[in-house]
């Protein structure tokens, strides 16, 4: 595996690549990682020729009272995980690399990014799709692998390939998990073990939806039940939560379509998001004609 800190060297390796007709898969993460991030990996290693995988805490999704200063940093273990899964390339540039003093070029999507996290983390998904879409640039993937666990930004990214003529395939990842069900996360580390614990009501509420959804019952009835087991745990201070269209992310109470169950919550200082994709069974369109974004 080679590391590389500047865009110049990343360009060069990524357009003899492509001369050379090779497929790159690419995936972009803030390191730190897990078994979630590995398994972006391993599928990008089963779908290109040149596995790229970007690690960069990227300022501009941080909100200035956010945690981008603590946010978990370790080098040395990151590169030893990624080279054990095979990647050919970690690009890791400095803030001064991607964000010269003078940056001034931010890009927005509209609609997907207004509910849900984009109302309590209001400049996030724009600092988000700015950096996807630098790294895009500097990386130029055929195809590029973000996770399920983010799904608001999945659909996003999805969003801005397709607006963009981008030609870049985005897939998405099912959500790894601990044995326990919390959701594998960087910021889980934060966790004190009493919050570590409380955590765990996070994926015990979607199970509990799960199964409503899968007895048929609508929205309101699943958002109750969830909302009790939230509340049940004195260190839980909830975010949102959240049915709905698992395309557009606008809000359903009746479910007759795929539908996102996605909710945000506290844990003392740490904040946490979790979701449930469902794939209604009496959708009327199949998702992978939805999913698709191939240019
Ligand atoms: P991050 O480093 O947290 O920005 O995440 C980098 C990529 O890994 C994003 O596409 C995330 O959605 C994905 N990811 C993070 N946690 C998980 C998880 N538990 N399961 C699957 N993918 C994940």
């Amino acid at each position: 595996m080679e590391v590389l800190k500047t865009i110049k060297e990343m360009k060069a390796v990524s357009a003899q690549a492509r001369r050379m007709g090779k497929t790159i898969a690419f995936v972009p993460t803030m390191g730190f990682f897990h078994e979630g991030h590995l398994s972006l990996m391993r599928e990008g290693r089963r779908r290109g020729d040149l596995l790229v995988v970007s690690l960069f805490v990227n300022p501009t999704q941080f909100a200035p009272h956010e945690d981008f200063k603590n946010y978990p940093r370790n080098f040395g273990r990151d590169c030893q995980m990624a080279e054990e899964v095979g990647v050919d390339i970690l690009f890791a540039p400095e803030v001064e690399e991607m964000y010269p003093p003078d940056h001034q070029t931010y890009v927005q999507v509209e609609k997907v990014t207004q509910n849900l996290c984009g109302k309590s983390r209001p400049t996030h998904f724009r600092g988000v799709t700015t950096v996807v879409l630098m790294l895009f640039e500097i990386v130029t993937p055929h195809v590029a692998i973000f996770g399920e666990k983010d799904y608001q930004q999945l659909v996003t990214i999805r969003q801005m390939a397709r607006d963009l003529h981008m030609g870049v395939e985005v897939v998405g990842m099912p959500t790894v998990r601990e044995a326990d069900g919390l959701a594998m996360s960087s910021r889980n580390t934060y966790l004190l073990p009493e919050e570590r614990k409380a955590a765990l009501s996070l994926s015990r509420s979607l199970q509990r939806a799960k199964e409503l959804l899968q007895k048929g019952e609508q929205g309101s009835r699943i958002l109750d039940e969830m909302k009790k087991i939230l509340q049940s745990e004195p260190f839980v201070r909830t975010d949102y939560i959240q049915l709905c269209d698992a395309y557009t992310l606008e809000e359903v109470d009746r479910i007759e379509g795929d539908v996102v169950v996605a909710l945000a919550a506290y844990l003392g200082k740490t904040r946490l998001i979790d979701n449930l994709v469902y794939r209604n069974p009496k959708a009327s369109r199949p998702i992978a004609q939805k999913d698709s974004v191939k240019d």
